[in-house]
């Protein structure tokens, strides 16, 4: 399937999580298995030589980085959601387009130097990402990539990630 039929799989969904919140849903694309195969095919094209490990954010992060990194031989770190993890490297607490969340970094999972590739479903405001990055950066890991699959634009991510080499499949 091409990219551009797969993403428009990507459904609209008003006034969630709350009303006012346009709420762009990827679980019709991810229940198609072509459409899931080429974007994580897309993503994979997208990744700059020299990534070993790809760093991918709870919860629907993992979905696409966990097959980015089965199917194109990558490693796979989880950042994870307070509580989950039962040995926790670093955390950051960040907010969110509705409320404020906390993430956490496992132990010695990241070697210092690595070049990895952030992934996640949807940038928004560049919070998650955000946060996320830094706690690469402070395990001495190099972000030498973000790639998410749908790009809010007039939230502003992309300039509060300024600085990051960001790619997206589909800005709405
Ligand atoms: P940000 O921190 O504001 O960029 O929000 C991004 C995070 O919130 C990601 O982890 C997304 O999974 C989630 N998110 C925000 N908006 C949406 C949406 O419209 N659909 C799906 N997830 C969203």
């Amino acid at each position: 399937m091409r990219l551009e039929d797969a993403l428009t799989l990507v459904r609209e969904v008003p006034d969630f999580p709350e009303p006012g919140v346009l709420f762009r849903d990827l679980s019709p694309l991810l229940a198609d298995a072509d459409a899931f195969r080429a974007v994580t095919d897309a993503f994979a094209a997208e990744i700059p030589d020299g990534v070993s490990t790809v760093v991918a954010l709870e919860a629907r992060g993992f979905l696409f980085g966990a097959a980015l990194a089965a199917v194109h031989g990558f490693g796979l770190v989880t950042v994870r959601k307070p509580g989950k993890l039962p040995v926790v490297a670093d955390s950051a607490t960040y907010s969110l387009e509705y409320g404020t969340a906390t993430f956490e970094l496992p132990e010695g999972v990241i070697e210092p130097g690595a070049n990895v590739v952030i992934i996640d479903d949807v940038l928004a405001t560049g919070g998650t990402i955000e946060a996320a990055a830094g706690l690469v950066d402070r395990a001495g890991a190099k972000v030498a990539a973000v790639t998410v699959v749908v790009e809010i634009a007039a939230l502003g991510g992309r300039e509060r990630l300024a600085g990051h080499n960001l790619r997206s499949l589909l800005v709405v």
